[in-house]
């Protein structure tokens, strides 16, 4: 009886097993699923017909408060629904079991948090607070909604009424320093890197995999569609994440 070739969900699998440091990255192609549409992908969702650098910039923001809500508030509300789908839940469950480190993220959706994984970078920041610009003081995204002045529509702060701004990295804003040095970090003493739904196109995350390779680690890519580092990857899964997780998980 000769054995039959494993599948990439198993080499996957053996590649977690084996390695001593893994980490995840996501992008927006996790939480597809969850039906959170990637605005990258034209004509979709809320991006229809919006040039998101021209209202979810801080430049926008600035220059017409009203408008940036008018866009950003139907989103908030619809992130607000959304719940962690299969993909999440196995990232989670993979930290539960002690075989990941961590999980860096590109998504602002906080369904990395919902699904249960604990050491989460959320390199974009997170719809979970707003805080206002002037004294900083922060709210939890459930408490945002009572901050809308019902006459223009703009979050206003409580104590000082400065501008209220979500806590996610606009266009034109400067990540979070601190959560890039640990995601850099991270991926710069990982044996493994398991990137998941992302085209890795956008830096700084894009630069994160090379990171890993440089100090002899290994890249899996798991996601629909061309990545830069495919020609790289030691195991490649392109199906729907929703289903690629699990079937790694189960081949643990
Ligand atoms: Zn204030």
């Amino acid at each position: 009886m000769s054995p039959r070739a494993p599948t990439a969900a198993e080499q996957l699998a053996d590649l977690i097993r084996f390695s001593r440091s893994t980490v995840a990255l996501t992008g927006a192609g996790i939480s597809v699923p969850s039906g959170i549409p990637d605005f990258r992908t034209p004509g979709e969702g809320v991006w229809e017909n919006v040039d998101p650098f021209e209202v979810a910039s801080i430049e926008a923001f600035h220059r017409d408060t009203k408008r940036f809500w008018e866009f950003y508030r139907p989103r908030f509300e619809m992130l607000g629904d959304r719940v962690p789908n299969p993909a999440h839940l196995a990232l989670a469950e993979l930290e539960s079991r002690g075989l990941l480190s961590a999980v860096i993220t590109q998504n602002i959706d906080r369904l990395h948090r919902t699904a249960g994984t604990r050491e989460l970078i959320e390199i974009h920041g997170s719809i979970a607070s707003s805080s206002c610009l002037s004294c900083g003081t922060s709210w939890p995204l459930a408490e945002v909604e009572g901050l809308f002045d019902p006459d223009d529509g703009v979050a206003t702060c409580t104590g000082c009424f400065g501008k209220v701004k979500p806590d996610v990295v606009l266009f034109g804003e400067m990540l979070p320093l601190e959560a890039i040095e640990r995601a850099r970090d991270l991926a710069a003493t990982a044996e493994l890197m398991i990137c998941v739904g992302s085209s890795l196109e956008v830096f700084p995350a894009a630069g994160l995999p090379e990171l890993t390779l440089a100090a002899g680690g290994a890249v899996a890519v798991v996601t629909k569609g061309p990545t830069h580092y495919d020609g790289e990857a030691a195991v490649r899964l392109d199906g729907d994440v929703a289903e690629e997780l699990p079937a790694v998980l189960a081949a643990l």
